[in-house]
């Protein structure tokens, strides 16, 4: 019975979560931005975000840098201030789907910042958080889509979601991603994304 689950979620490319957090099959760039989820802060919410690096320019590997800590000052003018940040998040989908990991679910990243989900402040704290490459305005891919959709399956079987949300409606007044151009209608998780807390 479980050899045939497993064969069924293979045939139809589902992934799979390590018992130390990590999605096997997904690519690694590990950042040192994570410390440990405070005790009791079980995972409940994923956040979605965008990122491009530089802004609107795609398939290179700067926003990993970014939170590998290693980005060049020196290779925009926006660098500078960026790479002063400590910031990460759990995963990054590029723009051909490929998903890369970045830290461990079991580790909290540091993607959401200020910020509060149905009355509960620090949502870093208890979510899980997924960067798609991209821009506000720009559509996202179909395999970016698609990337999303096994991922988030895999996340809802291993934790309690009870919500997906966009990092705008945790941090409203700061933050727009991943704004229109997302269109939560080509998710297929039964988990609702939620556009207001
Ligand atoms: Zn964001």
């Amino acid at each position: 019975m479980i050899r045939r689950r497993f064969l069924r979620r293979f045939l139809r490319g589902g992934l799979r979560l390590d018992a130390d957090g990590w999605v096997t099959g997904a690519g690694l760039t590990p950042s040192p931005n994570a410390d440990a989820r405070p005790v009791g802060s079980a995972v409940s919410l994923i956040v979605l975000h965008n990122i491009s690096l530089p802004p609107g320019r795609f398939g290179g590997n700067d926003l990993l840098k970014l939170f590998a800590n290693t980005l060049n000052p020196a290779a925009h003018p926006l660098y500078p201030a960026l790479a002063r940040l400590k910031v990460s998040a759990h995963f990054v989908i590029r723009r051909n789907g490929r998903l890369v990991q970045c830290v461990s679910c079991r580790q909290r990243a540091w993607h959401a910042g200020v910020s509060q989900w149905q009355g509960r402040h620090r949502c870093n704290d208890f979510s899980i958080g997924i960067e798609l490459e991209g821009t506000d305005h720009m559509p996202y891919t179909a395999r970016q889509y698609r990337s999303l959709n096994r991922l988030l399956d895999c996340l809802c079987r291993h934790y309690p979601i009870t919500a997906i949300a966009g990092h705008h409606s945790i941090a409203p007044d700061r933050k727009t991603d991943p704004g229109p151009a997302f269109d939560p209608s080509r998710l297929k998780t039964p988990v609702r994304f939620k556009a207001k807390a």
